[in-house]
């Protein structure tokens, strides 16, 4: 027989294991859901997806708004840390109190695929493998924002920064109301101005994807995750001082790009993760030695991601942007994060560490 567990108790101790933000959508809104990214294709007895957000510290982006340090958004703010550990920690915790209460609990790691497998469902009337959730429209759903213009979820603590996690229980509980459409997003287009790789729509441009939950509309721009991926990821000499160490002469525009996000991956990910002979030219062996070296930051070989790029527009400018116009209740004291003039570099690797 389940014991009774309110909302509040759930809430308050998801928080006291370390999430900052929690939100509960009930099953009902994920009506418009295509089925290989409904939450019932993962536990068809769920009533309630319960959205949790932990911060991403400011100062996680310093040293790479700098131009100056990397590891520490890798390691504490992305793959190495943040979503490996400091997230599941909390998420897990909250699944064994639902679970010690009587209610079955799935705790959801928001890896974001690029593609879901062309395989057939193993069971009739199943939907094949793999099931996703769409976390940041998850998140919208369970009240905790919205997505904003670059596709970014945002909400009014930390603008932008957060990550997502979720779980999905058969708990019936009640939903939090939602966020209306433009509450936190003001369309001052700061993230398709700090974009390196031209990834992000203008609002001009009319390029929108629509959801709708209950009766709001939200929109977003289009951004395309395959020049994305290419500049996050390390493919961009823009961004990248060891991309420009290693191949000096290489010339690569990414804004021109058109591929998709997957094909950017097979770019990116071998050549990060890749080594070749060791020569005087280049003693560490790796195909890229900086890249290399930041995947071992985010968790290592075949276990984690790593950014190159740090978000420069979609999060750097986002959040500038939030704390200029005091719209995000979290402030710091030296005023908003980009305090110097930024840096680029250019498209033809120079050569230079
Ligand atoms: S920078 Fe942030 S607030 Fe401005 S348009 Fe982009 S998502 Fe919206
Ligand atoms: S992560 Fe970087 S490249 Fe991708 S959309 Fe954001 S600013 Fe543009």
């Amino acid at each position: 027989m389940a014991a009774t567990l309110s909302k509040e108790q759930i809430v308050a101790f998801a928080q006291s294991q370390g999430l900052d933000l929690v939100g509960v959508a009930n099953i009902e809104r994920f009506a418009g859901a295509p089925q290989r990214m409904h939450p019932a294709e993962i536990f068809p007895e769920c009533r309630s997806v319960i959205v949790v957000a932990r911060r991403i510290l400011r100062g996680n982006w310093r040293g790479i708004e700098e131009g100056t340090y990397w590891p520490t958004y890798t390691y504490f703010g992305y793959h190495g840390l943040l979503n490996s550990f400091f997230i599941p920690v909390g998420v897990y915790e909250t699944a064994c109190l639902l679970e010690d209460h009587g209610f079955e609990a799935v705790p959801y790691y928001p890896g974001v695929p690029e593609t879901q497998p062309p395989d057939p469902p193993l069971r009739p009337g199943a939907v094949a493998p793999n099931v996703h959730l769409a976390i940041r429209i998850a998140g919208v759903a369970a009240g905790l924002g919205e997505i904003g213009w670059s596709k970014v979820f945002l909400t009014r603590k930390f603008g932008p920064r957060q990550r997502l996690a979720a779980i999905l229980t058969d708990l019936e509980l009640e939903p939090d109301p939602l966020l209306p459409p433009n509450t936190l997003c003001d369309q001052c287009m700061g993230c398709w101005e700090g974009c390196p790789s031209d990834a992000i729509p203008h609002l001009n441009d009319n390029d929108i994807v629509r959801i709708q939950i209950e009766d709001h509309v939200y929109e977003w721009g289009n951004t395309h995750m395959g020049r994305c991926t290419l500049c996050y990821h390390g493919g961009d000499p823009q961004v990248s001082p060891f991309l420009q160490k290693t191949l000096p002469g290489w010339e690569f525009d990414v804004t021109t790009q058109d591929v998709t996000e997957d094909a950017a991956y097979k770019l990116c990910w071998p050549v990060a993760h890749g080594s070749w002979r060791r020569t005087a030219e280049d003693p560490s062996g790796c195909l890229v030695e900086g890249h290399n070296q930041l995947i071992r930051w985010g968790g290592g070989e075949g276990a984690g991601s790593y950014a190159i790029e740090g978000s420069r527009g979609c999060m750097r400018s986002c959040f500038d942007h939030f704390e200029r116009e005091r719209m995000c209740e979290q402030e710091f004291a030296m005023g908003p994060f980009i305090q110097r003039e930024r840096w680029l570099l250019g498209k033809r690797c120079q050569g230079e560490s």
